[in-house]
């Protein structure tokens, strides 16, 4: 067992993490100085690639193609960079015990890690169905048969990379109707299983999808062979005695045959290492426009995060990538720049999501709150849809997006959700479509 010190670790070996370590180096850090911690077996790395690239059946995207920060057009953190900029990348290794109070870290073999500054990086984790950490956990029946799949980490894309291979052409059904579901139907029908997707909303992507929006999704899935239940749940499996996953019962008393199964939902952070130690606010770690924590020296970014989100004036967590990337960065600037004496300026923070499945790819940024309409031709039949929407609050366009924008189309959105412009009327918006932002 052994004891190491660092001036900084970094824990967590995710997107947060490459773009925090990638800041590092921009301003400069002595070997032997940072740490990453990471407890899978390879260099941080761009996730939202395991649900698209990673599973197409030909061309498919592999490491180290995907480390960070090629996601944003930035350099690729190669698993030797690490060690040519002074950056010690423990992998491997999972930390079991924290005391923040005595600024250490404890490894499962045992290892102890003391640092001067903290940031975590831990993620958020699958939360299955109703919240609790698995359908075993859960005590859902059948839960553990073999080839029910997650996808959260490198690890786990394998094992379904596995599967698709091993089942060539079986039946699949996807358990969650957000946008990881909907990412996995699609790449599991391109692999050319036979798909079913089941979740409990009204609509797919009920967290940031309108009924319209939603209903264009839906239709161009159905007409790519995915079939949709809504409605209702998965409440147990039942095995073929080699111990395989045969079928999925659902609660409304329907039952599917499956080769596969994919749980893709939701997800909640990943904070129990912390518990009692720190601040917490909706389920994250609680931090300042800095992303500093309660705790002196401690710092939290990415989807473990709540933070304040300043033109709102609220406080929120984002699971999203690009929230990770730029809020590794700004914690790391704050770091280095207190360190100088100097501050940097607050995080103003513009949300945006993004998905692609098929030859679909959608951008969204501001906020989904309001009433909304629909702009453009959403026909899913149309072999180029391009479409979007507009949210309004108090008279102000405060959320746009689109589906099949150009890069000027795409960009637009985001300055019209930062510009909040009025708004003359429902009516006017779906009349001038996308020239409406791309006026701002
Ligand atoms: P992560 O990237 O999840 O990294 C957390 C890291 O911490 C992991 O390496 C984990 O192993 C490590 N860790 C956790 N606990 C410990 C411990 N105790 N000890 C050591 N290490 C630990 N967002 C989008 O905006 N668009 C998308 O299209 C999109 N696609 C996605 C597809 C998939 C399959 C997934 C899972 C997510 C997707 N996301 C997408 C969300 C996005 O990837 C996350 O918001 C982002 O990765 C969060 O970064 P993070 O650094 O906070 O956490």
């Amino acid at each position: 067992m052994a004891e190491k010190s660092f001036k900084y670790i970094i824990l967590g070996g995710g997107v947060s993490a490459g773009y925090a370590a990638k800041e590092f180096a921009n301003q400069g850090v002595k070997p032997g100085e940072l740490a990453v911690i990471s407890k899978e077996a390879v260099a941080p790395y761009e996730r939202p690639a395991l649900s698209k690239g990673y599973l197409f059946p030909e061309g498919a995207a592999r490491l180290p193609g995907f480390h960070c920060c090629v996601g944003s057009g930035g350099e690729k953190l190669l698993p030797e960079s690490y060690k040519q900029k002074g950056i010690e990348l423990i992998l491997s290794t999972e930390i079991v015990k924290a005391d923040l109070a005595a600024k250490s870290l404890v490894s499962a073999a045992g290892d102890v890690f003391k640092y001067q500054t903290l940031i975590i990086a831990t993620e958020s984790f699958l939360q299955i169905l109703t919240g609790e950490e698995t359908l075993t956990d859960f005590g859902v029946k059948g839960a553990d048969s073999k080839n029910i799949l997650y996808l959260r980490e490198i690890d786990d894309a394998d094992k379904l990379v596995e599967a698709i291979k091993a089942k060539k052409g079986g039946k699949a059904v996807v358990v969650g109707g957000g946008y990881i579901g909907l990412e996995l139907s699609a790449a599991l029908r391109i692999n050319n299983f036979d798909v079913t997707m089941v979740f409990p909303e009204p609509w797919c992507m009920p967290r940031l999808f309108t009924a319209d929006i939603a209903a264009f999704y839906e239709t161009y899935y159905t007409n790519k062979g995915v079939k949709i239940i809504k409605g209702t749940v998965a409440s147990g499996f039942t095995a073929q005695p080699n111990g395989e996953v045969k079928e999925v019962q659902l609660k409304d008393g329907r039952t599917l045959e499956a080769d596969i199964v994919i749980v893709g939902v939701g997800a909640k952070p990943l904070t129990s290492l912390f518990k009692g130690q720190v601040e917490e606010d909706k389920g994250g770690i609680k931090t300042d426009a800095f992303f500093k924590t309660s705790v002196p020296d401690v710092y939290a970014v990415g989807d473990v995060a709540t933070f304040p989100l300043k033109m709102y004036g609220d406080v929120r967590r984002v699971e999203h990538v690009d929230h990770s990337r730029k809020s590794a960065e700004q914690a790391v600037k704050a770091i280095k720049a207190a360190e100088g004496g100097a501050a940097v300026e607050e995080y103003d923070y513009l949300p945006f999501f993004y998905s692609r499945s098929f030859d679909l790819s959608w951008q969204f940024y501001g906020d989904n709150v309001g009433d909304s309409v629909l702009f453009g031709d959403s026909n899913p039949s149309n072999p180029k849809p391009r479409f979007g929407a507009y949210w309004v609050q108090g008279g102000k366009v405060v959320g746009a997006f689109m589906e099949g924008g150009s890069g000027d189309e795409n960009k637009a959105l985001a300055k019209v959700a930062k510009a909040r412009p009025s708004a003359e009327s429902l009516d006017e918006l779906v009349k001038q479509g996308i020239s409406f932002a791309a006026k701002i």
